[in-house]
């Protein structure tokens, strides 16, 4: 039996990214610190551009990774490794999800757990599988769903989705400070691969950063498969790479078994 944890990808954030503002010893004692998800899909994916950004010349140091699917993180990644990525001690933090809250206000909890009387379970139910997308469009927390209902005019739905893509945009331009500019920016997972009008939403606007959008490529993106959305001489790469979670575990597997 071999296990691969998500987060062993994450280990290398420095201590000032993964700390809470908290009293240290909740990270001292009850190891309350972030730790980050995806881990095995960032890694996978972030080799993937840098063999591609190589193999063409390019450059290829600093890559923000957007895992958008049901479960969605954004990660930092320098030379290889990560430097911060969006999840925290739960899968919680970050950006909104399907059913996930993501970042809010911490002192919601306590106001509406005092408001509606709710218990630890109740609360937690909220913003793990009442939230998100879900939460704030009513109609579901599938992108397939709210991108026909947006089209057919609710307007909630439209709501979710912009509120989905300007997070992300802010984690992208928070990662590009972080790591001290962008080479390339990378689509992955069930919505990063597969929703055109998204990634739109979020790279179509990323000009200031150095990305040219090449909305025909985006569009005409084969599913399933790797492909540039940038345009050809953008200073910032922009790429769609499949996942392939298994094939890390495969690796990682056949690695320890050869010792
Ligand atoms: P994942 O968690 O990576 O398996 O992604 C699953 C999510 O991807 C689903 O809940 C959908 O929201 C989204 N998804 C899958 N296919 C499409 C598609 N063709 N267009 C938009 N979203 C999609």
């Amino acid at each position: 039996m071999v296990a691969v944890f998500d987060t062993a990808f994450h280990m290398t954030m420095p201590p000032k990214a993964y700390i809470y503002a908290i009293p240290y010893e909740y990270y001292e004692k009850d190891d309350v610190r972030r730790y980050g998800f995806h881990g095995t899909s960032h890694r996978f994916v972030s080799g993937r551009a840098i063999e591609i950004l190589k193999a063409n010349g390019k450059k290829a140091d600093k890559i923000v990774i957007c895992h958008l699917g049901n479960g969605s993180s954004i990660a930092a990644v320098k030379g290889g490794k990560c430097i911060d990525t969006s999840m925290g001690l739960t899968p919680l933090e970050g950006v909104p999800m399907g059913t996930r809250c993501g970042d809010m206000d911490p002192a919601i909890v306590t106001y509406l757990m005092e408001k509606l009387d709710l218990d630890k379970k109740g609360i937690d139910t909220y913003m793990n599988k009442k939230s998100g997308v879900l939460g704030i469009s009513g109609v579901s927390s599938d992108f397939r769903d709210l991108d026909e209902a947006a089209k057919a005019g609710n307007e909630r739905a439209q709501l979710a989705l912009k509120t989905f893509a300007y997070k992300v945009k802010k984690y992208i331009g928070a990662y590009a400070a972080a790591l001290g500019g962008v080479d390339a920016i990378v689509f992955t997972a069930g919505v990063g691969e597969n929703d055109r009008a998204i990634r739109e939403a979020i790279a179509g606007g990323l000009g200031y950063l150095g990305v040219e959008f090449d909305r025909e490529a985006n569009l005409s993106c084969p599913r399933g498969e790797e492909a540039e959305i940038s345009a050809k001489g953008s200073r910032v790469k922009v790429f769609v790479i499949p996942t392939d979670e298994e094939m890390v575990i495969a690796r990682d597997t056949a690695a320890l078994a050869a010792k």
